[in-house]
Formats: C-alpha cells, sequence, structure tokens
C-alpha cells in the first residue's frame, strides 16, 4: 500500500472537515448576509459596483442615495456629460475613470443589449469597467446566478488567514478559483457576503481580533501578526 498516498486522502479530508465547518460556522454568525451595496434593479447594482472599486460600500451607499433618484435610466447616464458625472461620483475616488466608463457602459447596453443588463457573464465582462468581480456580483445579486465567488478585498485577506488559499496566490482571479472548488456552488454567492461581514466586523485588515473571533479555533492566523 502507498503510505503517502493514504496520508495525503487523510489529510485532504481533515482540510474539508475544516472548511465545512468554518462555512457553518460563518452561516451561523451570518445567516442573512447579503450585498451591503443598496440597489433597486441591475442597472444600479451595475453602476454601484462600479463605483465600489477602492472604495468602501457604505461610501457609495451615500454616493448612489442621491446619484439614483436625480438619474434613473440608462439613457440618463449614458447621455450624461462626463463633468457632471465626476462631480456627483467624485467622494469615491478615481472618479474620471469611473464616470467614463459608467457612460461608455451605459451606451454600450442602448447600443447592444437594448438598453437591458445582461445576465450573460460572458456578455458583461465585455462591458467598460466591468471585471469578473464586478460581473460576478451583477450576476450574484441582480439575477441570483452563482457564477462565480466574488473576491474582494477582505475575501482575499480572509482566504489567506483561513488558509483557503495559499498565501502565495495573490491574483483575485485565481483565488475565486481556488475557492469555487472548496466551496458548493450554492454558496458561493453567500459566501463571499459572509467573508465579507467577518472581515468588516473581526478580521480586519490592521487588527484582526483572533482572541474574541468565533472562527479562532479552525483558523491557522495565517499572515498575522501577534503582539
Ligand atoms: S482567528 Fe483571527 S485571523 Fe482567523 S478569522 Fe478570526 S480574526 Fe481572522
Amino acid at each position: 500500500m502507498d503510505m503517502s498516498k493514504t496520508i495525503s486522502k487523510k489529510t485532504q479530508k481533515t482540510e474539508m472537515a475544516r472548511i465545512a465547518a468554518i462555512r457553518t460556522k460563518l452561516a451561523e454568525l451570518f445567516p442573512e448576509a447579503e450585498c451591503a451595496l443598496q440597489f433597486h434593479n441591475p442597472l444600479e447594482l451595475l453602476i454601484a459596483t462600479i463605483l465600489s472599486a477602492q472604495c468602501t460600500d457604505a461610501r457609495v451607499n451615500l454616493v448612489t442615495r442621491d446619484l439614483f433618484v436625480k438619474h434613473r435610466s440608462v439613457e440618463d447616464f449614458a447621455n450624461m456629460p462626463q463633468a457632471v458625472l465626476e462631480q456627483e461620483i467624485h467622494s469615491t475616488g478615481f472618479f474620471r475613470n469611473k464616470a467614463k466608463n459608467i457612460i461608455a457602459c451605459c451606451q454600450k447596453l442602448i447600443a447592444n443589449h437594448g438598453g437591458e443588463v445582461p445576465a450573460v457573464m460572458d456578455q458583461l465582462v465585455q462591458l467598460p469597467g466591468v471585471g469578473r468581480k464586478t460581473a460576478n456580483c451583477v450576476m450574484g445579486n441582480g439575477f441570483g446566478i452563482a457564477t462565480g465567488v466574488v473576491v474582494d478585498t477582505h475575501v482575499q485577506r480572509l482566504s489567506h488567514r483561513l488558509g483557503l488559499v495559499p498565501e502565495s496566490i495573490m491574483d483575485p482571479g485565481k483565488i475565486e478559483q481556488k475557492l469555487m472548488q472548496l466551496i458548493p456552488q450554492k454558496e458561493w454567492i453567500v459566501f463571499s457576503h459572509r467573508l465579507m461581514r467577518h472581515g468588516r466586523q473581526t478580521c480586519n485588515a490592521r487588527r484582526p481580533d483572533c482572541s474574541n473571533c468565533s472562527l479562532a479555533e479552525l483558523c491557522p492566523q495565517n499572515g498575522v501578526q501577534t503582539h
């Protein structure tokens, strides 16, 4: 009998049990975790997600609260002078690029998709300013279709700390692929919301509160500096 194969199978089983326990614990902690961005339809979600790059969801919600009252349709955004939109989204950072992308994105929605946000991953990623993370977010939260795992800064950090993904893997696309192998597809959408909530609440970037963390027994605390 090949002992090394037996040991590695056993290790894999233990690791899958640990990951299952993490999923269970996160589900207990955040049973209703959902998208923190506020929106009423897929277009608003798409725009809010573009605005959320390098910005907190709370700040985006503050900006969109007024933005989505003033401008309601895809035509409103497609026809808006860039300087006006820049001013309205200024506080979300990278406002020039975001304004340019939102306007171009809405123009493309009108030209190619009848003014609707397509519920098709391959079509979403062709839109200006829309990468895989944004597209996953729209597919999952706008249409309820699990096409992948949204990997934002919280999901990236926690995936490393919790030992779900090796710290050497930094590329969000590769982190997502790894998480998609570890987490059942029916949990892809909610799992990232739960990690984000835990990241904001307990496992924050600078000072993770490991001594009060409900996942502490399951977590190798990779990369966490102990003081
Ligand atoms: S134990 Fe520490 S590093 Fe691990 S999830 Fe909790 S807060 Fe984060």
